[in-house]
């Protein structure tokens, strides 16, 4: 943070571009019933209070779920009936008369109801997290405290917070949330990732923001990761004219990737639901590139039916008709665990079975979704491609490709996110045919350094060389091979980056749907031969910093724009 308390600048890490001024909302954290509470001496009256709370709470879930997206809609309308369920009215006023606090008996009540919800699992053991957030609203209110979580936008706001949960950031919309700013989380947060599949400008590691007050007007420029808190009538200009001089850079290009001499490089999509798939259908890109199945998944207890992955999988290969759909398979574990396929703790879940190890221990999961997506390719015909996330060795390639060539599906390929994968990406790649670099973990293990520990953001730098060597070994691999290899991380979205790789001899980038403009206006502006200078001096750099001065140095002044 530099400057005084009226007019301060921050620094964080840009995680999703575009520029906006506004006022700046707080996402309060939920609060805590008092350990100190005082009991309940009159249980009815209590009662007549925490009941009126409790629809106060249905209310604003209503309003909330009103104004919401269809995907955010059911959870909030699921909120407030549970708000107004008398079994929880029950169940709380019986707290209160054993004597316990309001906020104390609100969060006993909610506990006992929750026991039970998840002893009967499946739907019901889904809804526990709901009760919990009614818990929480309730609790804020009878503290005289706000809501926590994400307030209801009712102009277009900047929205701050510790941190976001990727549940929170799905309900937000371009419409009233105008930029993102989180003091934790890294640049391959799963935060970031779908803030820039919404096309939300973002910056996340910005130390101090929470204590800017509510209602201040922030500017925000989501490419370079800075902050401006009350910005001069100069630095609303500049910002705008860096919004101007963005757009005019971004008009018009609608066309296949390809660099200036016609070097082609597939723009492709990253999608994680249907949802996703319909909207990603609808711009000019080339495909998916990366289909992050599990995303459908996170929140459920049990395992989806082949007949339901299949309707779900068709849906996408619909939306998309002859243009490429990479699915890869559930790479469960780690950051993304799923309930219903879950090895219990480990001290190093990074470290541990996650992706194709866990898929290969749970072979019911495994088979069920290649039949779901066989199926699906049968009914659609689509241009399937299928792969496997976290592949280390030969045999797990092996294993895999059999699996999926059995079934008829036709092609078959493997995420390199490992660097053993990487560095000999010649002898994996024999045995299928195609890979996609996974940029994010090669990234977190290149470096040994946690993706989500915001702290170590620094290492996790796309930029940093050692990851290019690294990405490099692999395009030595893929080329000998004579198999295209793609990078779907990240990285991959990142205009100067997406040259860098283009010159490392990839030959399709994956990324948010709101990246493909500015990489293929970055692409169109050089030429293969350029690419190949400006990877050869990042590569030569010291750190993440110099490599990416190097390149905007060699590059046309506009890729500066982009950002
Ligand atoms: C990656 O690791 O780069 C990747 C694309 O997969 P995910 O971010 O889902 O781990
Ligand atoms: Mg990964």
């Amino acid at each position: 943070m530099t400057g005084d308390v009226l007019h301060t600048t921050f620094h964080g890490i840009g995680v999703s571009a575009g520029t906006a001024v506004g006022p700046l909302v707080i996402v309060t954290p939920a609060p805590k019933a008092p350990t100190d509470e005082a009991p309940t001496t009159d249980a009815a009256a209590a009662a007549d209070v925490v009941r009126g709370v409790l629809e106060d709470v249905a209310v604003g879930l209503e309003a909330r779920a009103a104004k919401a997206s269809d995907h955010a809609r059911p959870i909030l309308e699921a909120g407030a009936m549970m708000a107004r369920d008398p079994g929880l009215a029950m169940g709380i006023e019986n707290q209160l008369k054993a004597g316990k606090g309001p906020t104390t008996a609100v969060t006993a009540a909610v506990e006992e109801i929750c026991v039970m919800f998840e002893a009967l699992g499946g739907y019901m053991a889904e809804r526990v997290t709901d009760l919990r957030d009614v818990r929480d609203r309730a609790v804020a209110r009878l503290l005289g405290k706000p809501e926590p979580g994400v307030p209801t936008l009712t102009v277009p706001s900047i929205l701050a917070a510790h941190d976001l949960a990727p549940a929170e950031t799905a309900t937000l919309t371009t419409e009233t949330c105008l930029g993102i700013i989180t003091e934790a989380g890294g640049p391959t947060s799963h935060t970031a990732i779908l803030a820039s599949q919404l096309g939300i400008p973002a910056v996340v590691q910005a130390v101090g923001i929470m204590a800017v007050p509510v209602g201040t007007r922030v500017a925000i420029d989501g490419g370079v990761g800075e902050i401006t808190v009350n910005p001069t009538a100069e630095e609303s200009a500049m910002l705008e004219e860096r919004k101007r001089r963005r757009a005019a850079a971004l008009a018009g290009g609608t066309g296949n990737g390809a660099t200036k001499d016609g070097y082609p490089v597939a723009l492709l999509a990253n999608i994680g639901t249907a949802d996703d798939a319909r909207k990603a259908a609808k711009q000019p890109v080339e495909g998916v590139g990366l289909f992050r199945t599990e995303f459908l998944f996170l929140d459920r207890d049990t395992m989806p039916t082949v007949e339901e992955q299949t309707a779900t999988y068709t849906e996408v290969f619909e939306a998309f008709g002859t243009r490429r759909i990479v699915v890869r398979t559930l790479d469960a574990g780690a950051d993304k665990p799923l309930k219903f396929a879950d090895l219990g703790p480990e001290e190093n879940p990074a470290l541990g079975r996650r992706g194709i190890r866990l898929g290969m221990i749970r072979t019911d999961v495994m088979d069920a979704q290649l039949e779901a997506l066989a199926a699906a390719y049968k009914a659609t015909g689509a241009d399937v491609r299928v792969m496997a996330p976290m592949i280390a060795t030969q045999a797990e390639a092996t294993w895999f490709a059999e699996k999926v060539r059995a079934l008829g599906l036709p092609k078959v390929g493997v995420m390199i996110e490992v660097p053993a994968a990487a560095i000999r990406s010649r002898g994996i790649l024999y045995h299928v045919d195609f890979a996609s670099l996974g940029t994010n973990d090669l990234q977190q293990y290149t470096m040994a350094a946690d993706r989500m520990q915001g702290e170590l953001a620094d290492l996790l730098n796309p930029w940093e060389p050692a990851l290019l060597d690294v990405v490099a070994l692999a395009c030595e691999g893929g080329q000998a091979m004579g198999k295209p290899i793609g990078v779907c991380g990240e990285a991959g979205g990142d205009p100067g980056l997406a040259l860098v790789l283009a010159g490392l001899g990839v030959s399709s980038l994956s990324m948010a749907p709101g990246k493909v403009p500015a990489v293929r206006t970055a692409l169109g502006l050089h030429t293969l031969t350029q690419c190949q200078q400006m990877a050869a001096a990042a590569r030569a750099a010291t750190d993440a910093a110099g490599a990416k001065a190097a390149v905007l140095k060699m590059a046309d002044p506009v890729l500066a724009d982009l950002f």
